[in-house]
């Protein structure tokens, strides 16, 4: 799994760099949670049932709904997709929601998010019960991470902190640089990241648009999480030496030679920052398959609660 990426002319550094595969990580994890559905199913219990909400045809969004479901099948778990025009009512949402809360079918969904303008999506997030809140986005849950109690972790920051244990990357006193302060990525992961154990106790710094001196903090920083959205914002003038960086960022870039039409760009300058770092994400193959697994390990544990 630990693939060590040896980079042939290095001209700053001679850091071997690691890849921090997220690919290879899932795949793992995706193996182990299919082994605890069959040990679910052979003492006779209910498999983890997970629902997502999608409204509207975003191509991202369908993307992203479609990678959860194929997941869910891939580890054994049923899944309900349902899925709304643009045009739905934020009072016919929350007699989804509603209903949701009260299948017992369901162990847990998400709501597949952007909704459109005309949804007020807090309103529809708080109505989510918070055992059922396999996203961790619920203010509970949110509130119970920051406070260390037993919840269910944000996908992605969850994903990130498993990918750092299973590649053992040194987490203790070191000072950590997040980029980005959205509710669903940075602010938790710098709550994470300074939580009192392993993977943890860094001295974190959160930054966000109206930082004035991204760079010089960044240059300082023994881990960097790139949360921000911008294609390849973070490059290799604002990284030192041996530094770790975790890639977020996943936009859309029209490419013309793909079939797809776009290509698929993080928030950091892999070819510019990679060779000064001891650990990097890519892009694609990073973060992203790893908040997959973080979601179906929160809906494991919604089912095994449950059950
Ligand atoms: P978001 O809600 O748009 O937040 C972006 C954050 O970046 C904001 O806090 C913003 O600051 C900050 N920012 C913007 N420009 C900046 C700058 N020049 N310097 C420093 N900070 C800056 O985005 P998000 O939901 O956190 O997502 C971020 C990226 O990660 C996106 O590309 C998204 O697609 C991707 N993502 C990937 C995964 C995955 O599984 N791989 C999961 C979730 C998100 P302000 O608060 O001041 O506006």
């Amino acid at each position: 799994m630990k693939k060590i990426i040896r980079i042939a002319y290095l001209p700053q550094t001679s850091f071997f760099m690691k890849l921090l595969d997220g690919v290879a990580t899932s795949k793992l994890i995706k193996q182990e949670i299919a082994a605890a559905v069959l040990e679910m199913k052979a003492a006779g219990k209910k498999v983890p049932h997970l629902a997502a909400v999608l409204v509207g045809n975003d191509g991202a969004s369908l993307t992203y709904v479609g990678s959860k479901v194929k997941s869910c099948e891939e580890v054994g778990f049923h899944s309900t997709l349902i899925h709304k025009e643009a045009d739905v009512t934020e009072a016919e949402l929350l007699d989804i929601v509603q209903k949701l809360n009260s299948d017992p079918e369901i162990d847990g969904y998400i709501l597949q998010l952007p909704f459109p303008k005309h949804i007020d999506e807090h309103k529809i997030l708080l109505a989510v019960d918070p055992k059922k809140d396999v996203d961790g986005f619920h203010p509970e849950n949110v509130g119970r991470m920051a406070l260390g109690l037993e919840c269910y972790l944000p996908a992605t920051p969850a994903g990130i902190i498993e990918l750092l244990r299973r590649y053992e990357v040194p987490t203790e006193g070191k000072n950590c640089v997040v980029i980005g302060r959205s509710h669903i990525v940075g602010l938790p992961m710098a709550i994470l990241l300074q939580r009192n154990g392993y993977p943890g106790n860094c001295t974190v710094t959160i930054t966000h648009s109206k930082t004035t001196n991204l760079k010089e903090l960044c240059l300082k920083a023994d881990i960097i999480v790139a949360a921000i959205g911008k294609p390849e914002y973070v490059t290799g003038d604002m990284v030192k030496d041996g530094a770790v960086v975790i890639d977020v960022g996943i936009t859309r870039i029209t490419d013309t030679t793909k079939k797809s039409g776009f290509r698929l760009a993080g928030d950091v300058h892999f070819e510019s920052v990679a060779p000064k770092c001891s650990f990097i994400t890519p892009v694609p193959g990073g973060v992203g398959p790893m908040t997959i697994v973080s979601l179906m390990g929160n809906t494991l544990l919604a089912a095994q609660k449950r059950s």
